[in-house]
């Protein structure tokens, strides 16, 4: 195990939580807190088997750690996985059981939603524990963070426009948005106010007209999306659209949406650096949902959440000076960001 933990990061602690009553098999990694307690949702999801659980909880949590650093956010990385099935295997009893352990932690990991858990999850962690956030509105929680995430993308959208076009208005820029879920639709009803233009596609078809219909944008096929010729591809569905078979037909001159992993592999970075489009790293430019939940650990105001959001055109813009000033893909410089951070801000820390 230590083999495990060793070849994929530096993690500070790794916590097996095991509950037989309950059917509880969890683990909690948290990756590193030099700027302040890990945040990280927790997922749950009918993993193959433990190694493959552990993997899972080492990559993202170390991810975390990234994505907090680089947003200028005093939080450190962390996450956590529930094995099993989230359509058959959910019961109070499992995620109360849970929470108890997030507590006996004591603040150092902080949990929250993420793939296979929902708030009503969170509900029941937050019955154990103050450790979680995420939580309904009704118990002073931030609800859902999808508009939170789309305003940031617009932010750093309209960051990527200063650096490409030499202005930030989306005035009669034509942006391409993939997937019309949660993100992409708060997206482009944004955009839609930015006066862009807009062409849409989901693989639900139904939804593609509706949106389209609604926001006066054109629709495409989902097959086409991403090769339509504009100025602005936001990707806001699946991971991995940049890769060895979409690399060379893209027609846009930035990527820039709320999608977690757009590129296949770090070399695709390189290689969009090479075409000279630019790359608005998707751990940055969709921390808005992150921005969100950090506020309700100082006591929500959705006011306060929506104001934060707009520190994503700053974050895009230093990641952009990094990549200038060290000859690298932004992708890398992202990295070099948040690692800056840790290294100076989280010495400073350990000075109290
Ligand atoms: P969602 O499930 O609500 O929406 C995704 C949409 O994409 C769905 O409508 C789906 O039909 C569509 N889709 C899937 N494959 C497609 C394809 N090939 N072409 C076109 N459309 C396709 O999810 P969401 O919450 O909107 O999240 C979207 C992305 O943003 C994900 O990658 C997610 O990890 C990331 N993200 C979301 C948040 C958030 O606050 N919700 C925060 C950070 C990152």
């Amino acid at each position: 195990t230590f083999e495990i933990i060793s070849k994929h990061g530096d993690h500070e602690q790794v916590v097996f939580c095991n509950d037989p009553h309950v059917g509880l098999k969890a683990i909690i990694a948290i990756h590193n807190t030099s700027l302040g307690p890990a945040l990280g949702g927790t997922r749950m999801w009918n993993y193959k088997n433990e190694d493959e659980a552990l993997v899972d909880v080492l990559r993202l949590s170390k991810g975390m750690t990234y994505k907090a650093a680089a947003s200028g956010l005093n939080l450190g990385g962390g996450k956590a996985v529930i094995i099993g099935d989230p359509k058959t295997q959910k019961s109070e009893g499992l995620f109360r059981a849970f929470g108890q352990f997030v507590n006996s932690l004591n603040g150092k990991y902080i949990t929250a939603e993420d793939v296979g858990t929902s708030v009503q999850d969170m509900e029941h962690i937050y019955m154990e524990t103050p450790w979680v956030t995420g939580i309904p509105k009704d118990f002073g929680g931030s609800g859902d963070p999808s508009p939170y995430t789309a305003h940031g993308v617009l932010m750093g959208i309209k960051a990527s426009a200063k650096e490409k076009f030499g202005t930030d208005s989306l005035k009669g820029i034509h942006i391409a948005v993939q997937g019309l879920g949660n993100v992409g639709s708060n997206l482009v009803k944004y955009l839609v106010e930015e006066g862009a233009v807009i062409t849409v596609a989901d693989i639900d078809m139904n939804r593609t007209k509706s949106v389209a219909d609604k926001f006066g944008a054109k629709a495409v096929s989902s097959d086409d999306i991403l090769f339509t010729e504009c100025d602005i591809l936001a990707p806001c569905a699946l991971g991995a659209i940049v890769n060895d078979q979409t690399i060379t037909k893209l027609k846009t001159k930035v990527i820039a949406g709320g999608a977690n992993n757009v590129l296949a592999e770090a070399r695709h970075g390189d290689q969009l650096k090479e075409l000279g489009i630019l790359y608005a790293p998707d751990y940055v430019i969709n921390a808005g949902g992150l921005m969100n939940v950090f506020v309700e650990l100082e006591g929500y105001s959705p006011e306060r959440a929506f104001e934060k959001t707009k520190r994503v055109y700053d974050n895009i813009l230093k990641v952009y000076e990094i990549a200038k000033r060290d000859g690298i893909g932004t992708h890398t410089a992202a990295d070099r960001l948040a690692e800056e951070r840790i290294n100076t801000i989280g010495r400073l820390k350990q000075r109290h």
